[in-house]
Protein backbone atom coordinates (compact mmCIF):
# COMPACT_ATOMS: atom_id res chain seq x y z
CA UNK A 1 0.00 0.00 0.00
CA UNK A 2 0.74 3.57 -0.91
CA UNK A 3 -0.69 6.66 -0.18
CA UNK A 4 -0.20 10.24 -1.82
CA UNK A 5 -1.82 13.74 -0.81
CA UNK A 6 -1.10 16.42 -2.71
CA UNK A 7 -3.13 19.47 -2.19
CA UNK A 8 -1.58 22.75 -3.87
CA UNK A 9 -3.48 24.23 -6.97
CA UNK A 10 -0.91 24.47 -9.75
CA UNK A 11 -1.43 27.08 -12.74
CA UNK A 12 1.33 26.76 -15.12
CA UNK A 13 1.85 28.46 -18.66
CA UNK A 14 3.90 31.25 -20.41
CA UNK A 15 2.47 34.64 -19.65
CA UNK A 16 -0.38 33.41 -16.88
CA UNK A 17 1.26 36.00 -14.14
CA UNK A 18 -0.75 38.54 -16.09
CA UNK A 19 -3.93 37.04 -15.15
CA UNK A 20 -2.66 36.89 -10.95
CA UNK A 21 -6.17 38.79 -10.56
CA UNK A 22 -8.37 36.30 -12.11
CA UNK A 23 -6.66 33.32 -9.88
CA UNK A 24 -6.67 35.50 -6.66
CA UNK A 25 -10.50 36.87 -7.49
CA UNK A 26 -11.33 32.81 -7.30
CA UNK A 27 -10.17 32.83 -3.65
CA UNK A 28 -11.95 36.27 -2.46
CA UNK A 29 -8.65 37.11 -0.92
CA UNK A 30 -8.74 41.02 -0.42
CA UNK A 31 -5.89 42.32 2.14
CA UNK A 32 -2.96 40.74 0.94
CA UNK A 33 0.64 41.18 1.59
CA UNK A 34 3.36 40.80 -0.63
CA UNK A 35 6.83 39.26 -0.32
CA UNK A 36 9.13 39.69 -3.04
CA UNK A 37 12.77 39.87 -3.49
CA UNK A 38 14.90 42.61 -4.77
CA UNK A 39 15.51 40.99 -8.08
CA UNK A 40 11.67 40.87 -8.49
CA UNK A 41 11.36 44.71 -7.29
CA UNK A 42 14.38 45.38 -9.50
CA UNK A 43 12.19 43.63 -12.88
CA UNK A 44 9.49 44.89 -12.40
CA UNK A 45 7.35 42.20 -10.97
CA UNK A 46 6.32 43.74 -8.51
CA UNK A 47 5.06 46.55 -10.23
CA UNK A 48 3.10 44.49 -12.22
CA UNK A 49 1.61 42.71 -8.88
CA UNK A 50 0.85 46.08 -7.78
CA UNK A 51 -0.35 47.35 -10.51
CA UNK A 52 -2.79 44.01 -11.26
CA UNK A 53 -4.65 43.65 -7.62
CA UNK A 54 -4.70 47.34 -7.04
CA UNK A 55 -5.42 48.15 -3.25
CA UNK A 56 -5.86 44.56 -2.15
CA UNK A 57 -1.74 44.97 -2.29
CA UNK A 58 -1.61 46.25 1.50
CA UNK A 59 2.00 45.91 1.88
CA UNK A 60 5.40 45.02 0.00
CA UNK A 61 7.96 42.96 2.15
CA UNK A 62 11.75 42.78 0.45
CA UNK A 63 14.60 42.66 2.12
CA UNK A 64 14.42 38.56 1.96
CA UNK A 65 17.78 37.22 2.16
CA UNK A 66 19.23 34.01 0.23
CA UNK A 67 19.84 32.33 3.10
CA UNK A 68 16.25 33.57 5.08
CA UNK A 69 16.29 34.65 8.57
CA UNK A 70 14.43 34.73 11.84
CA UNK A 71 14.10 38.67 11.23
CA UNK A 72 12.30 38.14 7.52
CA UNK A 73 9.90 35.77 8.90
CA UNK A 74 9.51 38.31 11.50
CA UNK A 75 8.86 40.93 8.84
CA UNK A 76 6.42 39.06 6.84
CA UNK A 77 4.08 38.42 9.98
CA UNK A 78 4.35 41.81 11.24
CA UNK A 79 2.86 43.23 8.08
CA UNK A 80 0.06 40.27 8.37
CA UNK A 81 -0.95 41.37 11.51
CA UNK A 82 -0.79 45.13 10.96
CA UNK A 83 -3.22 44.26 7.91
CA UNK A 84 -5.50 41.57 9.20
CA UNK A 85 -4.11 40.12 5.95
CA UNK A 86 -6.21 37.30 4.26
CA UNK A 87 -3.59 35.61 2.23
CA UNK A 88 0.25 36.16 1.30
CA UNK A 89 1.78 36.13 -2.28
CA UNK A 90 5.60 35.06 -2.33
CA UNK A 91 7.21 36.24 -5.40
CA UNK A 92 10.81 34.94 -6.30
CA UNK A 93 13.04 32.08 -5.27
CA UNK A 94 13.11 29.55 -2.76
CA UNK A 95 14.27 31.83 0.03
CA UNK A 96 11.22 34.26 -0.48
CA UNK A 97 8.80 31.40 -0.62
CA UNK A 98 10.41 29.73 2.30
CA UNK A 99 9.81 32.60 4.83
CA UNK A 100 6.93 33.50 3.52
CA UNK A 101 5.55 29.78 4.25
CA UNK A 102 6.96 30.29 7.86
CA UNK A 103 5.78 33.13 8.25
CA UNK A 104 1.99 32.57 7.11
CA UNK A 105 2.13 29.16 9.78
CA UNK A 106 3.64 31.30 12.66
CA UNK A 107 0.97 34.38 11.90
CA UNK A 108 -1.93 31.26 11.81
CA UNK A 109 -0.98 29.05 14.37
CA UNK A 110 0.15 32.01 16.51
CA UNK A 111 3.69 31.23 17.40
CA UNK A 112 5.99 33.93 18.51
CA UNK A 113 9.43 33.93 16.45
CA UNK A 114 11.25 32.35 19.45
CA UNK A 115 9.22 29.19 19.37
CA UNK A 116 9.97 28.78 15.74
CA UNK A 117 12.38 26.57 15.60
CA UNK A 118 11.08 24.08 18.47
CA UNK A 119 7.52 23.62 17.33
CA UNK A 120 6.88 20.88 15.59
CA UNK A 121 3.02 21.13 14.12
CA UNK A 122 2.52 22.76 11.10
CA UNK A 123 -0.58 22.16 10.26
CA UNK A 124 -2.50 25.13 9.44
CA UNK A 125 -1.29 28.19 7.74
CA UNK A 126 -2.60 31.40 6.04
CA UNK A 127 -3.08 31.04 2.12
CA UNK A 128 0.20 31.42 0.34
CA UNK A 129 0.06 32.03 -3.30
CA UNK A 130 3.51 31.37 -4.54
CA UNK A 131 4.93 32.86 -7.73
CA UNK A 132 8.79 30.96 -8.09
CA UNK A 133 11.19 33.29 -10.37
CA UNK A 134 13.57 30.51 -10.56
CA UNK A 135 13.37 26.66 -11.47
CA UNK A 136 14.65 24.81 -8.65
CA UNK A 137 13.70 25.24 -5.26
CA UNK A 138 10.16 23.59 -5.77
CA UNK A 139 9.00 25.21 -2.31
CA UNK A 140 5.70 26.38 -4.35
CA UNK A 141 4.70 22.61 -4.31
CA UNK A 142 6.39 21.45 -0.76
CA UNK A 143 5.60 21.23 2.29
CA UNK A 144 8.95 22.72 4.03
CA UNK A 145 10.88 25.29 4.52
CA UNK A 146 14.24 26.49 5.52
CA UNK A 147 15.09 29.00 8.02
CA UNK A 148 18.13 30.25 9.70
CA UNK A 149 19.21 31.82 13.14
CA UNK A 150 22.29 34.16 11.95
CA UNK A 151 23.21 34.38 15.35
CA UNK A 152 23.57 30.77 16.21
CA UNK A 153 24.84 29.52 12.97
CA UNK A 154 21.71 27.52 12.42
CA UNK A 155 19.68 26.62 9.63
CA UNK A 156 16.40 24.45 10.47
CA UNK A 157 13.82 22.77 8.47
CA UNK A 158 10.46 23.15 9.15
CA UNK A 159 7.96 21.02 7.55
CA UNK A 160 4.27 19.96 8.00
CA UNK A 161 1.11 20.17 6.15
CA UNK A 162 0.24 23.82 6.55
CA UNK A 163 3.42 24.62 4.84
CA UNK A 164 1.65 23.93 1.44
CA UNK A 165 0.88 27.07 -0.50
CA UNK A 166 -2.74 27.19 -1.59
CA UNK A 167 -1.67 28.60 -5.17
CA UNK A 168 1.39 28.10 -7.44
CA UNK A 169 1.36 30.40 -10.19
CA UNK A 170 4.34 28.87 -12.28
CA UNK A 171 4.78 31.16 -15.24
CA UNK A 172 8.51 30.15 -17.16
CA UNK A 173 8.56 33.42 -18.67
CA UNK A 174 9.70 34.78 -14.91
CA UNK A 175 12.71 32.75 -15.36
CA UNK A 176 13.71 34.43 -18.34
CA UNK A 177 15.61 37.15 -16.09
CA UNK A 178 17.57 34.36 -13.91
CA UNK A 179 21.29 34.66 -14.26
CA UNK A 180 22.98 31.94 -15.92
CA UNK A 181 24.80 30.90 -12.85
CA UNK A 182 21.55 30.78 -10.87
CA UNK A 183 20.04 28.95 -13.52
CA UNK A 184 22.70 26.25 -13.09
CA UNK A 185 22.75 26.19 -9.06
CA UNK A 186 18.75 25.58 -9.30
CA UNK A 187 18.79 23.83 -12.17
CA UNK A 188 20.95 21.27 -10.44
CA UNK A 189 18.75 20.74 -7.76
CA UNK A 190 15.74 19.62 -10.18
CA UNK A 191 17.99 16.57 -10.87
CA UNK A 192 19.12 16.40 -7.10
CA UNK A 193 15.40 16.23 -5.89
CA UNK A 194 14.54 13.84 -8.84
CA UNK A 195 17.60 11.02 -8.17
CA UNK A 196 16.96 11.53 -4.35
CA UNK A 197 13.24 10.55 -4.80
CA UNK A 198 14.55 7.29 -7.13
CA UNK A 199 16.79 6.44 -4.19
CA UNK A 200 14.65 7.04 -1.24
CA UNK A 201 13.00 4.48 0.86
CA UNK A 202 9.84 6.22 0.66
CA UNK A 203 9.53 5.61 -2.57
CA UNK A 204 6.00 5.01 -4.74
CA UNK A 205 4.90 4.20 -8.18
CA UNK A 206 3.81 7.93 -8.48
CA UNK A 207 6.75 10.01 -7.10
CA UNK A 208 8.86 7.31 -9.41
CA UNK A 209 6.90 8.33 -12.20
CA UNK A 210 7.08 12.25 -11.56
CA UNK A 211 10.83 12.04 -10.65
CA UNK A 212 11.69 9.73 -13.86
CA UNK A 213 10.35 12.67 -15.91
CA UNK A 214 11.70 15.56 -14.28
CA UNK A 215 14.92 13.89 -14.17
CA UNK A 216 14.72 13.51 -18.49
CA UNK A 217 13.33 16.99 -19.06
CA UNK A 218 16.18 18.88 -16.38
CA UNK A 219 18.80 16.62 -18.00
CA UNK A 220 17.73 17.08 -21.93
CA UNK A 221 16.93 21.42 -21.35
CA UNK A 222 19.32 22.55 -18.42
CA UNK A 223 22.49 23.54 -20.78
CA UNK A 224 20.33 25.15 -23.22
CA UNK A 225 18.23 27.17 -20.66
CA UNK A 226 22.09 28.23 -19.07
CA UNK A 227 23.18 29.13 -22.40
CA UNK A 228 20.07 30.69 -24.21
CA UNK A 229 18.59 32.16 -20.82
CA UNK A 230 15.66 33.26 -23.16
CA UNK A 231 14.85 30.17 -25.17
CA UNK A 232 11.26 29.49 -24.46
CA UNK A 233 11.01 25.38 -24.69
CA UNK A 234 14.49 24.82 -22.11
CA UNK A 235 13.20 27.49 -19.61
CA UNK A 236 9.64 25.85 -20.15
CA UNK A 237 10.60 22.30 -19.77
CA UNK A 238 12.88 23.14 -16.81
CA UNK A 239 10.53 25.20 -14.90
CA UNK A 240 7.97 22.04 -15.59
CA UNK A 241 10.85 19.76 -14.41
CA UNK A 242 10.85 21.39 -10.92
CA UNK A 243 7.41 21.21 -10.47
CA UNK A 244 7.31 17.41 -11.11
CA UNK A 245 10.48 16.88 -8.78
CA UNK A 246 8.98 18.81 -5.95
CA UNK A 247 5.80 16.85 -6.31
CA UNK A 248 7.97 13.96 -5.96
CA UNK A 249 10.17 14.68 -3.34
CA UNK A 250 6.99 16.35 -1.12
CA UNK A 251 5.79 12.60 -0.82
CA UNK A 252 9.38 11.34 -0.39
CA UNK A 253 11.45 13.93 1.29
CA UNK A 254 15.43 14.20 -0.07
CA UNK A 255 17.95 11.88 0.91
CA UNK A 256 22.22 10.98 1.00
CA UNK A 257 23.05 14.12 -1.76
CA UNK A 258 20.74 16.70 0.34
CA UNK A 259 22.16 15.02 3.48
CA UNK A 260 25.72 15.56 2.62
CA UNK A 261 24.78 19.20 1.34
CA UNK A 262 24.33 20.92 4.32
CA UNK A 263 27.85 21.01 5.70
CA UNK A 264 29.20 22.34 2.28
CA UNK A 265 26.53 25.22 2.58
CA UNK A 266 27.10 26.01 5.63
CA UNK A 267 30.88 25.80 6.17
CA UNK A 268 32.07 26.54 2.89
CA UNK A 269 28.92 28.87 1.50
CA UNK A 270 28.74 26.49 -1.56
CA UNK A 271 25.60 26.68 -3.34
CA UNK A 272 22.64 24.83 -2.33
CA UNK A 273 22.25 22.59 -6.07
CA UNK A 274 26.00 22.41 -6.15
CA UNK A 275 26.05 21.20 -2.49
CA UNK A 276 23.94 18.46 -3.57
CA UNK A 277 25.00 17.74 -6.70
CA UNK A 278 28.71 17.30 -5.33
CA UNK A 279 27.68 13.55 -4.06
CA UNK A 280 25.10 12.73 -6.17
CA UNK A 281 26.72 11.05 -8.96
CA UNK A 282 28.17 8.65 -6.34
CA UNK A 283 24.97 8.15 -4.64
CA UNK A 284 23.15 7.42 -7.36
CA UNK A 285 25.06 4.33 -8.15
CA UNK A 286 25.83 3.49 -4.98
CA UNK A 287 21.89 2.93 -4.38
CA UNK A 288 21.24 0.90 -7.51
CA UNK A 289 23.38 -1.65 -6.12
CA UNK A 290 21.49 -1.57 -3.62
CA UNK A 291 18.54 -1.39 -5.49
CA UNK A 292 18.87 -2.34 -9.16
CA UNK A 293 15.21 -0.97 -10.23
CA UNK A 294 17.40 2.38 -10.68
CA UNK A 295 18.96 0.81 -13.54
CA UNK A 296 15.43 0.76 -14.93
CA UNK A 297 15.36 4.12 -14.31
CA UNK A 298 18.32 5.49 -15.56
CA UNK A 299 17.29 3.54 -18.95
CA UNK A 300 13.66 5.52 -18.83
CA UNK A 301 15.84 9.04 -17.80
CA UNK A 302 17.64 8.45 -21.43
CA UNK A 303 20.87 6.60 -20.26
CA UNK A 304 22.30 3.15 -20.57
CA UNK A 305 22.18 2.14 -16.71
CA UNK A 306 22.94 3.85 -13.36
CA UNK A 307 26.85 4.27 -13.87
CA UNK A 308 26.19 6.08 -17.41
CA UNK A 309 23.97 8.34 -15.70
CA UNK A 310 26.82 9.21 -13.23
CA UNK A 311 29.33 10.12 -15.71
CA UNK A 312 26.99 11.92 -17.96
CA UNK A 313 25.83 13.53 -14.51
CA UNK A 314 29.27 15.01 -14.22
CA UNK A 315 29.38 16.18 -17.75
CA UNK A 316 26.22 18.47 -17.37
CA UNK A 317 27.80 20.05 -14.44
CA UNK A 318 31.37 20.84 -16.05
CA UNK A 319 29.21 22.63 -19.19
CA UNK A 320 27.06 24.92 -16.53
CA UNK A 321 30.16 25.40 -14.90
CA UNK A 322 29.88 23.48 -11.55
CA UNK A 323 32.53 22.15 -9.78
CA UNK A 324 33.27 18.76 -9.30
CA UNK A 325 36.06 18.25 -7.03
CA UNK A 326 36.60 19.03 -3.17
CA UNK A 327 40.08 20.75 -4.85
CA UNK A 328 37.61 22.84 -7.07
CA UNK A 329 35.60 23.94 -3.87
CA UNK A 330 38.52 24.93 -2.08
CA UNK A 331 38.21 22.39 0.36
CA UNK A 332 41.31 20.69 2.30
CA UNK A 333 40.86 16.60 2.37
CA UNK A 334 41.43 17.31 6.29
CA UNK A 335 37.83 18.19 6.56
CA UNK A 336 36.52 14.64 5.20
CA UNK A 337 35.93 12.66 8.48
CA UNK A 338 33.76 15.81 9.20
CA UNK A 339 31.54 15.79 6.18
CA UNK A 340 30.74 11.71 7.08
CA UNK A 341 29.88 12.63 10.58
CA UNK A 342 27.59 15.47 10.26
CA UNK A 343 26.30 13.47 6.41
CA UNK A 344 25.32 10.74 8.70
CA UNK A 345 22.95 12.85 11.49
CA UNK A 346 21.07 14.04 8.74
CA UNK A 347 17.37 12.57 9.50
CA UNK A 348 17.01 12.39 5.41
CA UNK A 349 20.36 10.10 5.41
CA UNK A 350 17.99 7.24 6.98
CA UNK A 351 15.52 7.98 4.66
CA UNK A 352 18.41 6.67 1.44
CA UNK A 353 18.28 3.28 -0.09
CA UNK A 354 21.71 2.56 0.78
CA UNK A 355 22.94 2.68 4.23
CA UNK A 356 26.66 3.34 4.38
CA UNK A 357 29.16 3.38 7.40
CA UNK A 358 30.88 6.38 8.76
CA UNK A 359 34.24 4.45 6.55
CA UNK A 360 32.33 3.60 3.51
CA UNK A 361 31.47 7.58 3.36
CA UNK A 362 34.79 8.80 3.82
CA UNK A 363 35.57 6.68 0.92
CA UNK A 364 33.58 8.30 -1.18
CA UNK A 365 34.64 11.76 -0.55
CA UNK A 366 38.19 10.58 -0.73
CA UNK A 367 37.52 9.63 -4.61
CA UNK A 368 36.17 13.16 -5.31
ZN1 LIG B 1 17.47 20.82 -3.06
Amino acid sequence: MFSFNHPVEIKFGEGIFTRLNEFVEEYDYERIVVAASGSQVGNGVVNLIESLLGDKVRQVVTGIEANPTLGNVESIVSAMYEHDAHAVIAAGGGSVMDASKAAAAAYMQGIGIGALFGHKDFSEALPVIAIPSTSGSASEVTPSSVISDKENELKVPLSGPGLYPKLAIVDPELTFTCPPHVTAVSGIDVICHALDCLGSSKNNPISDALAIRAAKLAFENLSTAFDEPENREARKNMSLASVLAGMAFSQTGTTASHAMSYYLTSHFDVPHGEACAFSLDEWFVINAKANPELHHHARDIGFEDADHLSVRFNDLKRKVGLRITLDELGIDRNHIENIAEESLKQANMKNNTAQLDKTEIVQLLERK
